[in-house]
């Protein structure tokens, strides 16, 4: 089945999309097979949270906007799942908040890099970084740590979609501003993010660049309020307390915040240690 022949009256629409595109991915060699165990993880985050964007997602997503906007050298990060899901729309995105496209894999060879450059070129990409591997990210090991030394290097704000959580706390270490999306709010990344964004890439990306829209002719002191009204830890509680709630929640449910409270206090205990991962 392509992905035009997926009915769009179907229940599972949006779910079977995703999967075709990750499929194609791994056919087209730009996502790898982890990309895969990684969508299925994210696949069930999404189900729990009730497969819509939270309030508090939407607030993450006008924060990231305004912090890119602001930014000097902000620079998106693309995978291979994040070329697989969501190529055109983070071209959009990067167009509207003046940003560089760089492909970072976790499992790199240039062969799959290229690949990816290529596809994104594709979609509408001019100049896509990734290619020269000319810069690190210090604490990491070579295959890992390899960046441009004009893209990810030199960036004063990255969006890292789907980041593994050791180089999410490497870019930190460096200083960065990082924008993480992530669907699974006990992560490392997310939880090492100054925004994190518990939402799914395909609904989060372009919602950013429809803040990013909004936000262009804004006064710098909107933007800041965008930024300083954001709370992290609250975001994040807010998703697990989503979560814990289960699949029943329909796109109306408000959670409420006594929940969103007492999922922060017990977050250590229910969310674990996930620094083993
Ligand atoms: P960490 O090292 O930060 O703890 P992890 O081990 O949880 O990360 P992986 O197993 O590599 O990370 O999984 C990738 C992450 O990407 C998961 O947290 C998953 O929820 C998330 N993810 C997968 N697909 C999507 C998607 N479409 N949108 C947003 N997040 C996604």
């Amino acid at each position: 089945m392509t992905e035009t022949e997926i009915p769009e009256d179907h229940p599972r629409y949006a779910s079977l999309v995703t999967r075709h595109r990750i499929e194609a991915g791994v056919e087209k060699g730009i996502t790898s097979k982890q990309g895969l165990i990684a969508q299925g993880r994210g696949e069930a985050f999404d189900y729990l949270l009730g497969e819509r964007t939270l309030p508090s997602a939407d607030a993450a997503a006008r924060a990231a906007a305004a912090t890119l906007l602001s930014a000097e050298r902000p620079v998106l990060s693309v995978n291979g799942n994040v070329a697989a899901l969501a190529p055109a729309e983070t071209v959009d995105l990067a167009e509207a908040v003046d940003a560089d496209v760089e492909v970072n894999l976790f499992n790199h060879t240039d062969e799959r890099a290229r690949r990816i450059a290529d596809h994104l070129r594709e979609h509408g990409a001019d100049e896509v970084k990734g290619l020269a591997g000319d810069g690190e990210i210090p604490g990491l090991d070579h295959a890992r740590g390899t960046v441009d030394a004009d893209g990810i290097e030199a960036a004063d704000v990255v969006v890292v979609p789907l980041e593994d959580g050791d180089r999410a706390e490497a870019l930190d270490a460096m200083g960065k501003t990082e924008i993480v999306i992530d669907l699974n709010p006990g992560s490392r990344s997310p939880r090492t993010a100054d925004v994190p964004i518990i939402d799914n890439l395909i609904r989060a990306v372009p919602n950013v660049t429809a803040h990013a829209r909004d936000l262009a002719d804004a006064s710098p002191a909107t933007r800041r309020d965008a930024i300083d009204s954001f709370d992290a830890a609250e975001a994040l509680a807010e998703a697990e307390a989503a979560i814990r709630k289960g699949t029943f929640a329909t796109p109306d449910d408000e959670v409420p915040n006594d929940e969103a409270a007492d999922a922060e206090a017990s977050n250590a205990d229910m969310v674990g240690d996930t620094s083993a991962r």
